[in-house]
């Protein structure tokens, strides 16, 4: 009786906010977190508790956070490190010495809507200005994509690499490219496979970990039919954002062709101890994933409560070669603008 009452009761539960099917990444996003009241709750934080400075409500870079990673989260933990990557913070606000709306150059480094070309070879489409998670320390956070990002016309930036011989790599990044649908994606694909003088295609996407159920059959399929070989570069910075989803999806990935690596960024508060690091090199190694970067913290407007100075940075950079094999250190980098490629720090 009781199991028929229970039912009955999910059957209009169910009717009345319809669950997103497990493969349904449209679906899930709808559902995504969008205010910080509503995700602390879910992991039973009270907000009067704060041990941070306070939240804000209303951030200029609004909140936005899936379900599929709130589900990764620790409850209970106001220092989770999956949490802090995407809570915002009232030191947002607070203007900090050296902290600047464009600290990499992206704005000198725009050719034509939508395209940057900045270093030797390799061109970035600004795809989409749309992220599936806004991460606070996101140095985009400030570059105008609304006007910015490649929209429905595609030309100019197809004329640019179509002259430009020297291209031989297109970089798909944003925003997040996989937040367009996948036969906008093979739209583009197509229009660019007819340049030949491309060698691979690169896509910069943080989906794969944070919204997995975007990597589905529809784009295992379109990646297997791309005519170049492609480099995906996932975003994770710490282990506990690896689970059996984000497993399944990479292995899709690379079952359909892609090279698949991963760029972090090292930040305070999140992964700046040497077990951390290491876990995240060995746990994203196990997913199939290759450590590609670890990024200094990019000093945008917003972002200084993650910051973690040179020498620390350093160190734990040793203590990681020390500790791993050499595949399994990735590059300590910082961006610099105007400086031909991503600078190692020494
Ligand atoms: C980071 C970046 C690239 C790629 O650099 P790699 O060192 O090849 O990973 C290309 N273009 C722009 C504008 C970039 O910011
Ligand atoms: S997913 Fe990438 S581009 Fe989007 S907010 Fe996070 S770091 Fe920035």
């Amino acid at each position: 009786m009781s199991d028929l009452n229970n039912d009955a009761a999910t059957a209009i539960l169910a009717r009345s906010r319809p669950r997103p099917k497990a493969n349904d990444w449209r679906a899930q996003l709808r559902q995504a977190f969008r205010r910080p009241a509503d995700l602390l709750t879910y992991l039973g934080l009270d907000d009067r508790d704060d041990p941070l400075t306070g939240i804000s409500p209303t951030p200029a870079f609004p909140m936005l956070v899936p379900r599929a990673f709130a589900e990764r989260m620790q409850p209970g933990r106001w220092d989770d490190p999956l949490l802090r990557q995407v809570l915002p913070d009232r030191a947002e606000t607070v203007d900090v010495a050296g902290f600047i709306s464009d600290p990499v150059g992206d704005h000198s480094s725009r050719q034509v809507r939508g395209l940057l070309h900045k270093y030797s070879g390799r061109a970035l489409l600004i795809s989409t200005g749309a992220c599936a998670v806004h991460c606070r320390y996101c140095f985009r956070q400030q570059y105008p994509y609304s006007d910015e990002h490649l929209g429905r016309e595609f030309e100019p930036a197809l004329d640019y690499i179509n002259q430009r011989r020297d291209i031989t790599e297109v970089i798909l990044s944003g925003g997040d490219p996989l937040m367009l649908e996948t036969r906008r994606l093979a739209d583009l694909t197509g229009q660019l496979a007819r340049i030949k003088h491309l060698k691979r295609l690169r896509i910069h996407t943080r989906l794969p970990v944070v919204l997995p159920a975007r990597v589905d059959s529809q784009l295992g399929t379109w990646l297997a039919s791309l005519p170049w070989q492609v480099v995906i570069v996932i975003h994770a910075n710490h282990a506990a954002e690896f689970d059996q989803h984000v497993d399944t999806a990479i292995a899709r990935l690379r079952r359909n062709g892609a090279l698949v690596f991963n760029q972090a960024v090292l930040l305070a508060g999140v992964n700046d101890d040497e077990d951390s690091l290491a876990e995240l090199m060995e746990r994203s190694f196990s997913a199939g994933v290759i450590p590609y970067y670890l990024h200094l913290l990019d000093r945008v407007a917003g972002a200084a409560r993650f910051d973690k100075n040179r020498k620390d940075a350093l160190r734990l950079h040793e203590r990681l070669r020390v500790r791993l094999p050499g595949y399994l250190v990735p590059r300590l980098v910082r961006e610099k603008a105007g400086a031909p490629y991503k600078l190692p720090v020494l």
